[in-house]
């Protein structure tokens, strides 16, 4: 009988094994996948992930790996143009000494986490699918599956958490309801490139499209596109030639270099993005954690960063639930309360900004924050997840930044439902 069963070991499920070995509960991690291996991910971790691992100890791991420092981020949306880097973070606060950003191959970063599950004490196996859950009552009381064709087995735990992403076989079993929700509105296709030297590019223009960029393992850049999902079909009929279409409308000198210098090395990964939702996460015997209980468009690249996030959240709750400091059921309805109120303004900024427009007020905000080099680091900040989003959205800040610019009267929106300063 283990303490804890996590389905599902990439960037939720062996951080949360890892933190409940570490603190000596018997903990059994499966995965279906066998580990290194892929996954659709364009793989950007936030300054507040990479404080994580940090925190963790494996931050050195991602960066021996040979994943390259970004010390510079560009973003551009129609033509408002944002460039910088957040401020180092205050000492005491959480990515401590972070200076870059680090975007490594999901063939990296998971299994650099798997292993150190591993080593922490969890058992780890992989290739082993997951089929059913076992209940006694209404309660889960463990998992039945095999690996391969093997025979099937099956594990009891005090607690079954499903880490197995955004199709988690424990939701379905569960039966975990949707209780907010909104359809995926683009298509991505994206793939690795050598060749090309463009740093970290987030850029958004020329009608509804992106491109974005950043340098990764193996002296490779990724190179993503997107679009809204009724254009999927006639990019696809030439993927190639769609990717060079977007990233010349958006900027023609980049342009020129990607058909001059860029060589694509590996297969194009295209995908639908799925919806928007926060699941249930939790009941008697199971929760949820990753993209199996919260899940939101990958615009604002903050699903790995939440996966850890959220999985050391969900360590602490269960710890508390396990040594008898607090009720089970009570541990972990705090943990989704707080999981909810923590990811609320990402989640809010994601949907606002991933449909590939801007509305009024976000068009003001980032046109003004591009005119003032104090603002612009505050932007930093914000995407980093280390300036708080009350503030950079704040109405007193907004104000006083559109009365310090000059800012036109009618543009000086600050807040979301039109009021203008
Ligand atoms: C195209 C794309 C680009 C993205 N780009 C970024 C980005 O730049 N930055 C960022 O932070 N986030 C990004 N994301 C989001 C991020 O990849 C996810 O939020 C993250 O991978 C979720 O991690 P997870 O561990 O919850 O689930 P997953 O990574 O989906 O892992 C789930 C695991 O569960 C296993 N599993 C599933 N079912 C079973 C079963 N029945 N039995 C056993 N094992 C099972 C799977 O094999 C898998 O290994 C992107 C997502 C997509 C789709």
């Amino acid at each position: 009988m283990y303490d804890v069963i996590v389905v599902g070991t990439r960037v939720a499920g062996s951080p949360l094994a890892m933190l409940l070995a570490r603190k000596g509960y018997r903990v059994l991690a499966v995965d279906r996948a066998t580990f290194p291996s892929d996954t659709p991910s364009t793989h950007y971790i936030h300054q507040a992930g990479l404080g994580f691992l940090k925190h963790w100890g494996l931050l050195d791991k991602v960066i021996a790996s040979g994943t390259p420092p970004i010390r510079k981020l560009n973003f551009s949306y129609t033509d408002i143009v944002i460039k910088g880097f957040a401020n180092p973070p205050a000492a005491g606060t959480m990515p401590e000494g972070i200076d870059a950003v680090y975007c490594p191959r999901r063939t990296v970063l998971d299994k650099i986490l798997v292993d150190e599950a591993g080593a922490a004490g969890a058992e780890v196996i992989e290739g082993f699918a997951v089929r059913e859950l076992i209940f006694e009552d209404d309660r889960v009381v463990g998992i039945r599956g095999a690996a391969g064709a093997g025979p099937e087995r099956e594990f009891r735990a005090k607690l079954v958490v499903g880490a197995d992403g955004a199709n988690s076989t424990v939701a379905k079993a569960v039966g975990a309801e949707i209780y907010e929700g909104s359809p995926g509105a683009c298509f991505i296709y994206y793939s690795y490139y050598s060749g090309l030297d463009w740093g970290m590019q987030h850029r958004t223009g020329f009608g509804e499209q992106q491109f974005a960029s950043w340098p990764t393992n193996d002296e490779l850049a990724m190179v993503a596109v997107m679009r809204k999902r009724d254009r999927f079909r006639e990019f696809r009929a030439d993927p190639d030639a769609s990717l060079q279409e977007i990233v010349s409308q958006i900027d023609p000198e980049f342009g020129v270099n990607l058909k001059d210098s860029g060589e694509r090395a590996e297969p194009f990964r295209p995908m639908l993005y799925p919806d928007n939702y926060r699941r249930q996460s939790y009941g008697p015997g199971w929760a949820l954690v990753g993209d199996a209980g919260y899940h939101k468009d990958p615009f604002t690249g903050w699903g790995i960063t939440d996966a850890f996030k959220y999985s050391q959240l969900l360590a602490d709750r269960v710890d508390e639930g396990l040594s008898g400091a607090k009720p089970m059921d009570e541990a972990l309805a705090e943990y989704q309360r707080d999981r909810d109120i923590q990811s609320a303004s990402t989640l809010e900024l994601t949907l606002s900004i991933s449909e590939l427009s801007l509305t009024p007020y976000y068009d003001s905000v980032f046109r003004a924050t591009s005119l003032d080099a104090d603002y612009t680091k505050n932007f930093f900040g914000l995407i980093a997840g280390t300036y708080p989003p009350e503030k950079y959205f704040g109405e007193q800040e907004l104000a006083a930044l559109y009365e310090k610019l000059d800012f036109p009267v009618e543009a000086r929106h600050t807040t979301k439902d039109g009021v203008r300063a």
